[in-house]
């Protein structure tokens, strides 16, 4: 087995014990595997011992490696999980099925006006600030329902769910409480009537916390592929 798989089905058991510990159904919880940094050849051994999503932080790096694995287009999910300008919208319109860091109306209409007809709508997760850090990006909390409306609208879109990427805190308790802020939104969201199923959160080091709080997607880079 290569380390990458190995590493892998470390992975899944961690998301199966924090599910069981949750009292929730493994099944219910995704894995994204976060390949910034890593050679295509990477992604090529965590597709062989069958993981399919994989997430880009960097456009010209993830449009790179996409097209670099064009043979497997058709079964891979590209994700894209990092900070997003208005300039660069179209790379991700035209080369992406997800994007998890929509953050403010102009970007999520710019994609939905550039999505390119002959592709299915791009599935969008609104990046919410939920430390209330001023640097951060994120839409605040008490602005997300208003987003999501508004996102929910538009034509070449299609409305998911939330990201969230809290600071790290201090131990288990703190974090699952900062991921907790996060599933309050969404479930704000979701009384007001606006659809949703995905909850993006938790990385390497706290995919447990998220999962405790309810997370259905878990993004996970260094324990798949190492250190970058
Ligand atoms: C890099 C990154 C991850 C993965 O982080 P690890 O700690 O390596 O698992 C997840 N989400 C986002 C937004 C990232 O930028």
């Amino acid at each position: 087995m290569t380390t990458i798989a190995a590493n892998l089905q470390k992975v899944q058991n961690r998301i199966v014990t924090a599910c069981t510990l949750a009292g929730r159904d493994p099944a219910s919880v995704r894995l994204l595997a976060v390949s910034k940094t890593f050679a295509p050849a990477a992604v090529r051994a965590a597709h062989a011992a069958g993981q399919c999503a994989f997430g880009e932080n960097y456009l010209q790096e993830g449009v790179a490696k996409i097209e670099a694995l064009a043979d497997l287009r058709g079964q891979l999910e590209w994700h894209c999980i990092g900070p997003l300008q208005s300039n660069k919208t179209r790379l991700v319109a035209e080369h992406f099925d997800w994007v998890h860091s929509v953050d403010r109306l102009k970007i999520a209409q710019r994609l939905s006006d550039q999505r390119p007809a002959h592709l299915a709508a791009l599935q969008v997760c609104l990046q919410v600030n939920v430390d209330g850090g001023a640097n951060k990006s994120g839409v605040a909390p008490q602005e997300a329902v208003q987003l999501a409306q508004a996102v929910a609208g538009l034509p070449g879109l299609r409305l998911r769910g939330l990201m969230a990427i809290p600071e790290p805190a201090p131990d288990f308790i703190a974090q699952r409480a900062l991921f907790m802020g996060a599933a309050a939104v969404f479930d704000q969201i979701r009384a007001a009537g606006v659809m949703l199923d995905t909850l993006s959160a938790g990385m390497s080091g706290d995919l447990e916390a998220a999962i405790a709080a309810g997370s259905t997607m878990v993004r996970v880079g260094t324990a798949i592929f190492g250190a970058r």
